[in-house]
């Protein structure tokens, strides 16, 4: 049975796929494939669910970041902000593309665990809200940055609490064994607290973890609540600091096929809350501010990709081909990490599924798959594909390989269509050839 994962995809009675009210095949023959389509209503009702559970839920003050690594342009830095969410940045690229769409860089946080001395320059002179300062380089380079432009730099530090959120390891971040931030177990986010409050030109403002990605459960949440307040109460007690903010990342899941489990944002805020007061009361601290980073929960669910099919091919007692005019370039997800999504014949989306198939991409590359064991009514050339929950980690990860052009990005709203990032053409390849 076709299982279409989320509200707005349907199955019209011309049988074709349905996204956000849109019939898919006619938005392929509109703006072409491969082509990238995000249910912009979707992204704010799941912004204002952040929005609203973490207002009464948390401590006043407490903010949901965008997490923009996960979906990065203008225009969406425009509707994040429209709903009242902060983001968080993890490049001076990012930064930039914030700021020319006229997002408030004071609710931004600036990640990575290798900022350059000029990317520090640049987000401290850009009026960048906090840093997620990740080691004692970073601290030392910081506090110099913020010397010269003559200002106090608000920062998090980032610490890992040492959780293991049993996803894909790739994705994993929060363990000891991570390139990001100082471990709390072998006391190096102790004594990057320290460093933190003995530099005069860095404010910290408090402690930030990220413990991973794609987890359907609260328990890993709740258990990180539990090290960071722990933490918190300790560095309180050593160096009589109080930390007002408490960063607890990102990493909801979304379902990508059938069998995932939904998960109820609010339901997680509430229990991330109820954890948060009692750990608090238990360990006597006042209970922190808390900063959420959703990327993935935002817009995942709320993009598929579309694509026209160029052949079938079968080869008798081995496996078939369906090849489409995307594939890793647009989502190189798969070939990363093996990543499960669910694949429509849109086309012909009511018909009897009766062609298992991988579903290849046109690079030149046999790892160009965008997914294997697809079961789809059989397809022809110049039906549409349609690839589900491509809204999180894929034009934010697309690339030029082969030298395609990466596709557009077309926001969806009510009745409405317009294109927020145009296709790329051929001239744009070659813009930065001498
Ligand atoms: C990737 C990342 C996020 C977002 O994670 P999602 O799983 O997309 O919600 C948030 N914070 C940090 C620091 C990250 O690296």
């Amino acid at each position: 049975m076709l299982d279409l994962l989320y509200p707005d995809l349907s199955v019209g009675e011309n049988g074709h796929l349905y996204f956000a009210s849109f019939d898919t095949v006619a938005l392929a023959r509109e703006f072409g494939t491969p082509a990238m389509f995000i249910d912009e209503d979707r992204v704010r009702a799941h912004c204002r669910e952040y929005v609203c559970a973490m207002k009464k839920y948390l401590p006043a003050g407490s903010m949901p970041m965008f997490a923009s690594k996960a979906l990065s342009f203008k225009e969406i830095y425009r509707v994040v902000g429209s709903e009242g969410m902060g983001t968080d940045i993890v490049s001076p690229g990012e930064l930039y593309t914030a700021a020319a769409a006229g997002f408030d860089l004071k609710n931004a946080v600036f990640h990575g665990n290798n900022k350059t001395d000029a990317d520090i320059v640049y987000a401290v002179n850009s009026g960048i809200g906090y840093f997620a300062a990740d080691n004692a380089e970073e601290l030392y380079a910081v506090n110099s940055a913020a010397a010269r432009a003559g200002v106090r730099q608000k920062i998090l530090l980032r610490v890992t609490p040492g959780i293991d959120p049993h996803t894909h390891k790739k994705i994993s971040t929060g363990g000891v064994d991570s390139k990001f931030g100082a471990a709390i177990s072998t006391g190096d986010a102790e004594k990057l607290a320290s460093l933190a409050l003995s530099l005069g030109n860095i404010e910290l403002c408090g402690f930030h973890c990220h413990i991973g990605s794609q987890i359907f459960e609260v328990t890993p949440f709740i258990d990180a609540v539990d090290i960071m307040t722990s933490f918190i109460a300790r560095v309180k007690q050593e160096f009589g600091y109080s930390a007002h903010i408490l960063n607890l990342g990102g990493g909801f899941g979304v379902r990508y096929v059938k069998d995932d489990p939904s998960v109820s944002v609010t339901d997680n805020i509430r229990q991330i809350a109820s954890a948060l007061y009692d750990d608090c009361r238990d360990k006597g601290i006042d209970p922190p501010e808390v900063m959420l980073e959703p990327g993935r929960s935002i817009v995942a669910d709320a993009g598929i990709t579309l694509y026209t099919v160029g052949s079938v091919k079968e080869i008798p007692g081995v496996k078939n081909y369906v090849s489409v005019d995307g594939g890793m370039t647009d989502n190189p997800r798969y070939t990363l990490y093996q990543s499960a999504y669910t694949v429509v014949n849109a086309s012909a989306a009511a018909d009897r599924a009766d062609l298992e198939c991988t579903l290849c991409g046109r690079c030149c590359e046999s790892g160009d798959i965008l997914q294997e064991k697809v079961l789809i009514p059989r397809p022809s050339r110049g039906d549409i594909i349609a690839v589900l929950t491509t809204g999180a980690y894929n034009y934010s990860m697309a690339s030029n390989y082969n030298r395609i052009p990466r596709p557009p990005v077309v926001m969806l709203s009510g009745s409405n269509a317009r294109v927020a990032v145009r296709r790329e053409t051929y001239e744009d390849l070659v813009r930065c050839d001498l």
